[in-house]
């Protein structure tokens, strides 16, 4: 007989174009820069990532059948209230969030100096203790679109239970 299911495990990846005129917004954080990354909603791809890790992991898809893009109410919509719809929808499935691990990929600008802002705004949103949330930044070593400062990618894995959240 198998075991009672509890943890289970998510991942997701994402990746949006940057172009000028737009506000680049990663984690919440709105950060200064020349360009910005290009979406329907704020293109916020560290959120998107960790939305869609979550949503995998409880087995309700990902954000693009959850939130679709064509529907209107998520045109320039803050990836903040998509990621707390998303921790409504795994807590209603009876799952909290145990932790989260993000790798953000950008050659520019430099990220390091608002990761723990993003860690904030992750863990409010989540219910969760900032140190349950990682997020990390590599560059792309000038390789590829990422590299040529085109596009910034974000990759999430988490781990959700059915428990009592600690906070
Ligand atoms: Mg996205």
């Amino acid at each position: 007989m198998p075991a009672k299911e509890s943890m289970r495990i998510g991942h997701s990846y994402d990746i949006h174009r940057l172009v000028s005129g737009r506000p680049l917004i990663l984690g919440g954080v709105q950060i200064p820069h020349e360009t910005g990354l290009l979406g329907h909603s704020d293109a916020d791809c560290l959120l998107h990532a960790i939305a869609d890790a979550l949503l995998g992991a409880a087995g309700l898809s990902d954000i693009g059948q959850q939130f679709p893009d064509t529907d209107p109410a998520y045109q320039g919509a803050d990836s903040q209230v998509l990621l707390q719809k998303v921790h409504a929808l795994i807590t209603q499935k009876g799952y909290c969030v145990v932790n989260i691990d993000a790798t953000l990929v950008a050659q520019a600008p430099k990220l390091a100096p608002y990761l723990f802002a993003m860690r904030q705004n992750i863990a409010r949103c989540l219910h969760i203790l900032v140190e349950a949330i990682n997020v990390k930044v590599r560059t792309h070593e000038g390789l590829d679109a990422i590299g040529n400062k085109e596009a910034i990618a974000a990759w999430a894995v988490c781990l959700i239970d059915q428990r009592e959240p600690v906070q």
